[in-house]
């Protein structure tokens, strides 16, 4: 529950970060002849800001995997309490391709790495097509 509480906030994080900024873009634009001293404000917070919005999106992948580790250790799926299988997979994020321990659930399709990092199994099918290894 917790889990799929924060997997939804750290989804939609970005989206919402990128919109204050644009928002506050306006704000600073319409001020700009009617009062200027607030677009120079808001242009000495904005560094703070971008340094703070990277800050909370860390911190909420930070909860969303601590709630994932906690249901991996109980061998539920964090998303929809299934069953887990563990499997040799490729990890997407990976760069030297190198094959990590992940858990999978049968129900939901997704993939978990010890971590608790997630990702969708489809990027699993794809990028270890046959016919991409085929002498
Ligand atoms: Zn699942």
């Amino acid at each position: 529950m917790l889990y799929r509480f924060f997997r939804a906030l750290v989804e939609l994080y970005g989206v919402v970060a990128l919109a204050a900024f644009i928002a506050l873009f306006f704000v600073a634009f319409a001020f700009t002849v009617l009062y200027p001293i607030v677009p120079i404000v808001l242009i000495m917070v904005a560094p703070f800001a971008a340094v703070t919005a990277v800050g909370g999106s860390r911190l909420l992948r930070m909860v969303e995997r601590f709630f994932a580790r906690k249901k991996l250790a109980m061998a539920r799926c964090p998303q929809c309490e299934g069953g887990l299988e563990e499997r040799q997979l490729l990890d997407p994020e990976s760069d030297d391709h190198a094959e990590a321990t992940c858990l999978v659930c049968e129900r939901c399709q997704r993939a978990f790495i010890v971590s608790g990092r997630c990702f969708p199994l489809k990027v699993q099918t794809a990028s270890s097509s046959p016919d991409q290894f085929a002498d």
